[in-house]
């Protein structure tokens, strides 16, 4: 009798575990099969952070996604979901139980709508900019490091409560896992249960951890897209944006400052005397100047300036939010610095120096659509070049 009790509750334990398996094993195959529908990665981490924090999902409060940014030596922070107070959690949870939301519909809100990315929370998770070698200091570089998951119960956080990401969250217990692709952490999860308190099990751990795995090389195939897009637009020369994308993206640009209401400025750039150069010392040597100068054209850009090369030696220089008096004091000083640059066998050139003509155009004054602005600016150009070369018009 006693032996039949046992069994029946082995069995049930049994079953229960079973459910359970059965329950994780489709969450998993649902976010998985989530991530495969885009390449965007922004889209990535949001399914990514999603499936953490859906009740349907791994049921997190919160989560923060971090990624690895080898060539700067940081741990950049991406993304944060999750409510900012209890009340907000409510109505946040409430709805999508009314709704009945399934994990599927909370992904695609996300093209919908921009709440998250406009909240309190990712903002700041925006701003975290950790560099991986403080490994004593603080906690991201360690699990980034060591590649395995870090739980912070509610005894040991206390050795970290000045820690920033610690500090942010201000939650009683958390846990970091890696990202990996290929063996290699390219990013980190911390989640919390800061509003229902709830504590973090070993379970949660682990399905957290065989999430991360599919995450990171959700990840690395998005990023490898992206860097294949970005090399696509680039001239193999100079490396600078190509004619196509600087059609493309000056068309988008001013649709952005059309609505936005804000002026935008183009520079088009023009050797001066370059068929002299070409003609003295050949083709090789005048392609070594072009590369010389795009890199000083990049350099003395500011980020959010395009610099494209818009055919043989002539460049463009696209300058959002920038109106005519800054975009001329711009031209002049990307002028000078040209002509006081001292570039190979430029002795040989009439003036015996490398100069550049600039012309300008201003949206909206000089006109409104890419082939106005290009027209203006190719005249004020040609007036450059007409009053005497190495200087800028308008
Ligand atoms: P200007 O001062 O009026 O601009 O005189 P220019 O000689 O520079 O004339 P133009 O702007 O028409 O420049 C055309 C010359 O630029 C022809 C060619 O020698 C050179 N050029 C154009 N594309 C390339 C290129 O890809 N590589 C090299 N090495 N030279 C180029
Ligand atoms: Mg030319
Ligand atoms: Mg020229």
């Amino acid at each position: 009798m006693l032996n039949l009790t046992t069994m029946m509750e082995e069995l049930k334990n049994t079953k229960e575990e079973l459910e359970r398996t059965k329950m994780e094993l489709g969450i998993l195959y649902e976010i998985s099969n989530a991530m495969r529908t885009t390449l965007k990665l922004d889209e990535i981490l949001y399914i990514i952070l999603t499936g953490v924090t859906a009740h349907i999902g791994l049921g997190f409060n919160r989560a923060i996604l971090l990624l690895v940014n080898e060539k700067e030596g940081l741990i950049e922070g991406k993304m944060g979901i999750g409510p900012e107070s209890g009340e907000e959690a409510n109505s946040m949870w409430t709805q999508i139980e009314d709704d009945k939301m399934d994990l599927d519909d909370l992904i695609n809100s996300f093209k919908v709508s921009n709440h998250m990315q406009e909240s309190g929370f990712n903002k700041q998770v925006q701003y975290l900019k950790i560099p991986l070698q403080e490994k004593n200091e603080n906690l991201l570089p360690l699990v980034a490091l060591e590649g395995m998951p870090l739980h912070l119960t509610r005894e040991t956080i206390q050795n970290y409560k000045n820690n920033q990401i610690v500090k942010i969250l201000n939650s009683p217990e958390l846990v970091l896992v890696p990202l990996k692709a290929k063996d290699k952490v390219n990013g980190i999860i911390v989640a919390d249960n800061f509003i229902t308190k709830k504590p973090i099990t070993k379970d949660d751990i682990r399905m957290l951890t065989m999430l991360a795995n599919q995450a990171g090389l959700a990840i690395e195939n998005s990023q490898l897209f992206e860097k294949t897009v970005i090399r696509a637009h680039l001239d193999s020369l100079t490396e600078l944006w190509n004619h196509g994308y600087f059609q493309y993206i000056f068309q988008a640009e001013l649709k952005k400052a059309e609505a936005q209401k804000t002026p935008l400025s183009l520079i088009m750039l023009d050797i001066d005397d370059f068929k002299v150069y070409n003609d003295s010392l050949g083709h090789q040597a005048g392609d070594t100047i072009l590369k010389e100068l795009a890199n000083m054209l990049k350099k003395q850009s500011r980020k959010m300036d395009y610099v494209c090369r818009y055919g043989g030696e002539e460049f463009t220089i696209i300058l959002p939010q920038t109106d005519r008096k800054e975009a001329f004091l711009i031209a002049e000083r990307l002028r000078e610095n040209i002509a006081k640059h001292p570039f190979i066998k430029e002795e040989i050139l009439p003036s015996e120096k490398l100069t550049v003509s600039l012309g300008l155009a201003v949206f909206p004054e000089d006109g409104i659509s890419p082939s106005e602005l290009l027209h203006h600016s190719d005249k004020s150009l040609y007036e450059a070049k007409n009053k005497g070369k190495n200087s800028t018009c308008c």
